[in-house]
């Protein structure tokens, strides 16, 4: 499969009162057409700010996104336009995400009335059938957003993703804020429509559980860099990083006889401040395994076997 997305040495710093938030400092992955790449790692881990910064609602710090072979971070005017087109957010927070004061249609119609794509009838006519794609319907395009559940508010979250027929959705954390019952709805349609579509999705979530069903291959990032990437199923098999053995022993399992007798990976300490980050790993202040080496020499983001990528001086 072609590559669709290539992300090379990206780097997001904000710069704060007294110092620098080094928020991702130096990520390298690639995604193929109509594959999703599930991205994982604790709140403040530097995940929702890769995502925006790879569909320019931040400018980088450094590196490159290649995406469908121009280096997107360059562009302007009418390219940057129909960049925008191509490549469409969804958002944690289908409360916070929707704005109150508009009825459902105008907040699918949004991007099709800033890029005076359609209008009148067949605006409309759009705007229904993307409520239908999402399991909506045309009775709910003039209300607003206060009257629908968390998970339809989510799905029209999911048409304005949809109303400018992208290529490719970074959705972060788009079912963290549902109930679980609803979670399972939501990742259904995502995929249903990724079948249809042929859409490529950078899916994050802030657990491995969440990410295991939708995704192909799963990376799991750590203050700032990208730790482990690898196919999902080898990723729960095999993990090599210490870090993704604490997250996946943290993941409880259904049958009582195994969960008994497994054994837990407790993580000491805190996630240390992105504003002054251990040297060497970054993850040595926790790591049950470090070694003299973690804490004088940074390591390498490489692929230690096929296919199988990761920073630790143990491989
Ligand atoms: Fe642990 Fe060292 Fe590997 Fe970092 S490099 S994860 S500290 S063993
Ligand atoms: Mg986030």
């Amino acid at each position: 499969n072609e590559i669709i997305l290539e992300v090379k040495n990206l780097k997001k710093h904000f710069n704060v009162g007294n110092g620098v938030v080094k928020a991702v400092d130096g990520v390298n992955f690639s995604i193929k057409r109509g594959e999703t790449l599930g991205l994982v790692g604790e709140s403040g881990c530097g995940k929702s700010t890769t995502g925006r910064t790879i569909i320019r609602l931040y400018e980088p710090t450094e590196g490159e996104v290649i995406f469908k072979g121009r280096d997107v971070t360059k562009l302007k005017g009418r390219e940057l336009k129909k960049f925008n087109r191509e490549m469409q957010m969804i958002f944690q927070d289908p409360y916070a995400s929707l704005n109150p004061r508009m009825t459902v249609a105008d907040i699918i119609g949004e991007g099709i009335d800033i890029h005076n794509l359609l209008s009148g009838k067949e605006r409309l006519e759009r705007i229904y059938s993307l409520l239908d794609t999402v399991g909506l319907n045309r009775e709910h395009a003039n209300r607003f957003p206060h009257e629908f559940s968390g998970g339809q508010r989510q799905r029209i979250g999911i048409a304005r993703a949809l109303a400018l027929d992208p290529d490719f959705i970074i959705a972060d954390e788009p079912i963290s804020a549902l109930d679980v019952s609803i979670q399972a709805q939501v990742v259904n349609l995502l995929q249903d429509l990724q079948k249809e579509k042929g859409l490529t999705y950078l899916f994050i979530a802030h657990d491995l559980s969440m990410v295991k069903h939708i995704s192909d291959r799963i990376g799991v990032m750590y203050l700032g860099h990208l730790v482990e990437l690898t196919e999902s199923i080898e990723l729960y098999e095999n993990p090599l990083h210490p870090y993704t053995e604490a997250l996946l022993s943290a993941i409880p399992i259904p049958d009582p006889e195994i969960e008994r007798t497994r054994q837990r990976i407790i993580l000491e300490g805190d996630v240390p401040s992105p504003m002054n980050p251990p040297s060497g790993c970054p993850f040595r202040t926790r790591c049950p395994k470090a070694m003299d080496i973690c804490a004088e020499k940074r390591p390498e983001f490489k692929e230690a076997q096929p296919g199988h990528f990761v920073a630790c001086h143990l491989y």
